[in-house]
């Protein structure tokens, strides 16, 4: 709830500051210690830092950027002349928000009193170096424990941890790494922001986080958006704990999960929270009235008193804001909605639609009886999805059957998962109204918002019809919940994902095939396949992996793979093929190199035997780990050449070539494979002499089907090598 709108350069120090941001880079807007609290959302890119700055001139870091795009946080800092850090805190162990940290020591900025975090350990490269450069400084926080700057001020900062590591409601445990982050509430008098990383809040994923932390902070002033504006995160639970006025969104442009989501920024709006974005992301399309692009930091400078202020400005501008308790919550809103679905237990839809019950009297739903142990009877509910969280519910029903009939009704309890009788009487011919009515309507609507009333005639000897005249579902709701998400809950069924057990503790997850590269345009004058893209990235890591070589080299077996700067992972495990098909686990990846838009890893394998198999585990943010192998290597096999594999055009629509050229005789394979490592097609087999070899593929499977739009992997095997092509296939 909004307690005050923005007010423009109200202050004389605003409009300062807005002329100077117009003339000058953001990063010289900011003088350590000036007075007020300074809280720099620094333009990582697809990740999280900020640097908050006490008006005393202590520092702290909330998170320290991607650990492939550290230059803009490392000349940010040191535009600023910052060589310590006081403290650090570390949301938690993805690779964009403690991957800087490192490099940051590596010019000579350091932490200087301590550096805390959630505890426990995690596998990455990333994490490794985090854990490396704090050394002893690394302490683990406690729920509830603050860290007080300018201590012994009349107005002192507190770093407060209010909850971590699930809050309760998401085992510590669990895969889901964002779940755990640090909820960290800073304080300055009536100022209040909070900034917890990637933390989670959807009920359906079972990591719901945030309707828990959101009553243990409550209101706050500045939020800072949990995983740069996922759709599973910024839920109405939260919005509604928290009342935030003004939301910072640090997402970076082309990222691959589609951040900020639309369904995000659809709640933030409608619980009228302004929102700022370090930049434009790859997801939803700013709103001029709600949202601005910074295109850069984003500066918050806070006073602490009640009827004092705070300022968000970035380059170009700056929005003056006023600290405030919430206002009261306006009257709730009644509604009217109509069933949207029809669903038969028995009997069959004879005549009419579901859009007949919305209209009383002129037209109507007949359901003839169906036959079950010689007895005729007709049973069948209609739902609505509701488009907001209801206070209360009164259905009414309109019913009659072409011959009298025993009428049962039902409301379906989506808690105890049991159909509750709401009134049986018996009705004839002539159209009956019923109402039923509840003050306590949550366990009457589902997941998804549905509700269902069923309708229910008894047994007869011979066949009638049940005719439905007209339903609605009445309700309240309380002003500013957002809509819900129709898509999701309209769907109703959750994500094709399966999982396989593999050895080393490693889960092998996959998608369904109708994957597509989100970012790219259909051919012309054909369908854009519209995907969750957020939700594929998640769930199916390894589409970001551009091409990977496996070869023998001096020092054992290397392998080295590259993704988009862009298709942000969270890291990889590689395992290696023991004799009886187990995988055990060789290493994370020890280098990497970023060049143009591509990110290069590395690993190397000395003790790799003569023959050696590997899997390549990609992690993503949200946990899962997606395995792409085998790889075969043959440590023996010498070839003073590399070996590359070029695969055109890309994506391709009618027809793809694969070109790589063999610096003596070799037996080759060229296969295709889809995501979840079928076998698709095998362009090439066979003896090729020594020179360039050119391949076809028309597209088709081996046994002459056609494939699906979506993400394919062309792998090549020659001279002891392994190599994987990725291959995009776009709707003809
Ligand atoms: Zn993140
Ligand atoms: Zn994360």
């Amino acid at each position: 709830m909004p307690r005050l709108a923005p007010v423009p350069h109200r202050l004389r120090h605003a409009l300062v500051a807005a002329l100077v941001a117009l003339l000058v880079p953001a990063s010289a807007l900011a003088i350590a210690g000036n007075g007020k609290l300074q809280i720099h959302h620094i333009k990582v890119g697809q990740g999280d830092g900020a640097l908050l700055i006490s008006p005393n001139g202590q520092t702290a870091l909330f998170d320290d950027g991607v650990y492939t795009d550290c230059g803009v946080i490392k000349s940010y800092l040191q535009g600023l002349g910052i060589t310590v850090v006081d403290y650090h805190f570390c949301s938690h162990y993805h690779a964009d928000h403690l991957g800087c940290i490192d490099d940051l020591a590596a010019v000579g900025i350091t932490i200087g009193t301590a550096g805390y975090d959630r505890g426990s350990s995690y596998s990455s490269a990333s994490y490794t170096s985090y854990v490396n450069t704090l050394g002893s400084k690394r302490l683990t926080m406690t729920k509830g424990q603050i860290v007080t700057l300018d201590a012994g001020s009349a107005d002192p900062v507190q770093l407060k941890c209010v909850d971590l590591n699930g809050a309760g409601v998401y085992s510590p445990s669990g895969s889901d790494e964002n779940a755990k982050s640090l909820a960290m509430l800073v304080s300055y008098g009536s100022f209040q922001e909070e900034i917890s990383g990637d933390l989670t809040g959807d009920p359906a994923s079972g990591n719901d986080v945030e309707t828990t932390v959101g009553p243990e902070v409550g209101d706050i002033e500045v939020y800072k958006a949990h995983h740069h504006g996922s759709r599973y995160s910024t839920n109405d639970n939260w919005l509604t704990s928290t009342t935030p006025e003004v939301c910072i969104i640090s997402c970076g442009d082309g990222n691959s999960y589609g951040h900020p989501t639309t369904d995000a920024l659809n709640r933030l709006h409608a619980h009228n929270v302004k929102t700022y974005w370090t930049e434009t992301g790859a997801g939803a399309t700013p709103n001029p009235t709600w949202d601005t692009v910074a295109n850069g930091t984003i500066v918050i400078q806070a006073d602490p008193g009640p009827t004092q202020g705070y300022t968000v400005s970035g380059p170009g501008f700056s929005h003056s804001y006023v600290n405030g308790g919430g206002t009261p919550p306006p009257p709730p809103i009644h509604t009217t909605e109509f069933p949207s679905s029809l669903t038969m237990l028995k009997g069959s839809l004879a005549t009419g639609d579901v859009t007949r019950l919305a209209v009383s009297d002129d037209s109507r739903i007949g359901v003839s009886a169906g036959l079950s142990g010689g007895k005729y009877y007709t049973d069948w509910y209609a739902s609505v999805f509701l488009l907001h969280p209801p206070l209360n519910m009164t259905v009414t029903s309109e019913n009659s059957f072409t011959v009298s009939r025993t009428q049962t009704l039902y409301v379906w309890n989506w808690t105890t998962a049991a159909w509750v009788q709401v009134n049986s009487a018996t009705v004839g011919t002539t159209d009956v109204t019923n109402t039923w009515s509840t003050t306590s309507p949550a366990d009457y609507v589902g997941p998804s918002r549905e509700v269902r009333f069923r309708v229910k005639g008894n047994n007869r000897n011979s066949t009638y019809t049940s005719r439905g005249d007209f339903m609605q579902f009445e309700y309240d709701y309380t002003s500013g919940t957002a809509p819900a998400m129709l898509a999701d809950g309209a769907q109703g069924g959750t994500d094709a994902v399966f999982a396989e057990a593999a050895s080393a503790g490693a889960t092998h997850r996959h998608a369904d095939d109708a994957a597509l590269d989100g970012s790219l345009p259909g051919a012309p004058g054909h369908d854009v396949v519209t995907i969750d893209r957020e939700r594929q990235a998640a769930l199916t890591p390894q589409a970001a992996l551009r091409g990977l070589v496996a070869a023998p080299a001096e020092e054992g077996v290397r392998l080295s793979w590259t993704v988009g700067v862009n298709d942000h992972v969270d890291g990889f495990n590689i395992y290696r093929e023991t004799a009886d098909r187990a995988l055990v686990f060789a290493g994370n990846e020890s280098g990497l190199e970023v060049t143009g838009d591509e990110v290069e890893f590395r690993f190397t394998d000395a003790g790799a035997p003569a023959r050696a198999t590997y899997w390549l585990g990609v992690r993503s943010c949200s946990g899962s780990e997606a395995l792409i192998g085998p790889i075969q290597v043959e440590a023996t096999a010498r070839s003073t050449a590399g070996l590359a594999l070029r695969v055109g055009p890309n994506p391709a629509i009618t027809a793809a070539s694969f070109e790589f050229a063999l610096e003596q005789d070799a037996d080759v394979t060229l296969e295709v494979f889809d995501l979840q490592g079928r076998h698709v097609a095998t362009p090439l087999a066979g003896r090729q002499p020594a020179g360039p070899v050119h391949a076809g593929w028309d597209l088709h499977r081996a046994d002459d089907g056609s494939i699906e739009p979506g993400v394919y992997f062309a792998r090549l095997r020659a001279l002891g090598r392994t190599l994987y092509s990725r291959l995009t296939v776009v709707a003809r």
